[in-house]
């Protein structure tokens, strides 16, 4: 097991990449603590498995270095790197059975047969194949073949780290969630360090102790999932994580208090003078809709019953928000305004997080 770390590293596809944006990876500096559980989480494109073949050694950085337990491994090669991949689509061998197919890499480092015929049986059963182990391969559904692919992800012990790049696309929603659960008591068991790539935040959420949010082949923000919820470091990983997104508008910030459509609403902390493009992000869970007329007045566009709470749909001053209500909450159809938990705001300049005074950096 090891500790990754990530030193100046950066990537561009092209041969004299010219500007920032010729880099499907831009400069990033990051340690991947042995033994913890990370999610790699971010839209399709961001430069996930640009990062994710980096580490395995499938691709060489054009910058940086990447080192294994301090020992620097950016030109070694896959095989000495000794990390378990597992890829979006199956990767199996069609001629051998799924008994062959899951031995392969043990059987290849010279493992004891009876060690071989018990952890094979194992990780069978792990999968939910341990009746179709004899069977060839070929003609099993893809979804099938994807479960050997992540069997053999899992079938060695002592991997340096075990890389998946969105191994559940091909896998039917209620084994995906029994997949997902095994890969995490097997992180419990072992402890590897594990890099879970999925641009699906409820996969990000669920499966890992640290997000890593990727947006535009950048890392903006790593934290626990209450860290990317409450203080979303940058506009995107507002958006991205939280169903629906956090709302974003156009303010002035002046000390404590937010001017937002033109009514003065209180902060939950004091800011210094920012400069760039101020906005306020604050999540539906802390918008309030009230009927007294306090708050900033606002249009209901409509109400969506989404069973334990109903989300309200609301204009101020030409721009878009959502409230979360509770089931029994009666919507005002007079006069709405909206309020919000000052505790629930943050700040932004140029769409990154502005810390306010005093908060620890
Ligand atoms: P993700 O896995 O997050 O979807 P990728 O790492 O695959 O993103 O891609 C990041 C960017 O790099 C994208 O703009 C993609 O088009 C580009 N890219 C990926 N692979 C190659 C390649 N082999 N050659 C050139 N460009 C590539
Ligand atoms: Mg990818």
């Amino acid at each position: 097991m090891a500790k990754i770390t990530l030193d100046n590293l950066a990537h561009s596809y092209f041969p004299a990449p010219k500007s920032e944006d010729d880099f499907a990876l831009k400069e990033l500096n990051h340690d991947w603590v042995d033994g913890e559980a990370y999610a790699l989480l971010g839209a399709s494109g961001c430069g996930k498995s640009t990062l994710l073949n980096i580490i395995s050694g499938l691709l060489h950085p054009s910058q940086g270095r990447i080192l294994f337990n301090d020992q620097d491994v950016t030109y070694a090669p896959t095989a000495e790197r000794n990390i378990a991949q597992v890829f979006q689509f199956p990767v199996v061998y069609d001629t051998m059975t799924v008994r062959d197919n899951l031995a392969f890499p043990l059987r290849n480092r010279g493992a004891d047969p009876n060690y071989v015929a018990s952890r094979v049986q194992q990780i069978g059963k792990m999968i939910g194949m341990e009746a179709e182990l004899d069977r060839k391969a070929r003609g099993l559904t893809a979804d099938a073949k994807q479960k050997i692919s992540l069997g053999r992800g899992m079938v060695r012990e002592d991997v340096n780290a075990l890389l998946f790049d969105e191994p559940l696309t091909v896998i039917d929603p209620h084994m995906k969630w029994e997949l997902r659960t095994q890969l995490k008591s097997l992180h419990h068991e072992f402890g590897h360090t594990m890099i879970y790539v999925t641009h699906d935040q409820t996969e990000a959420l669920t499966f890992a102790d640290k997000v890593v949010v990727m947006y535009d082949g950048r890392v903006v923000q790593i934290g626990t999932p209450q860290e990317l919820f409450e203080r979303p470091a940058h506009t995107f990983v507002g958006y991205f994580i939280g169903s629906p997104g956090m709302n974003v508008f156009d303010a002035k910030i002046d000390g404590a208090t937010a001017q937002i459509a033109g009514v003065e609403v209180p902060l939950g902390a004091g800011y210094k003078p920012a400069c760039g493009k101020l906005q306020v992000g604050v999540r539906p869970e802390y918008v309030k809709v009230t009927a007294d007329g306090t708050g900033v007045p606002a249009r209901v566009l409509r109400v969506e019953d989404v069973g334990r709470h109903k989300i309200v749909r609301l204009e101020i001053d030409g721009a878009q928000l959502s409230a979360i209500a509770g089931e029994g909450d009666v919507i005002p159809e007079m006069n709405p305004h909206v309020t919000f938990d000052p505790e629930g705001i943050n700040v932004y300049a140029d769409d990154w997080r502005v810390a306010p005074a005093g908060e620890a950096a």
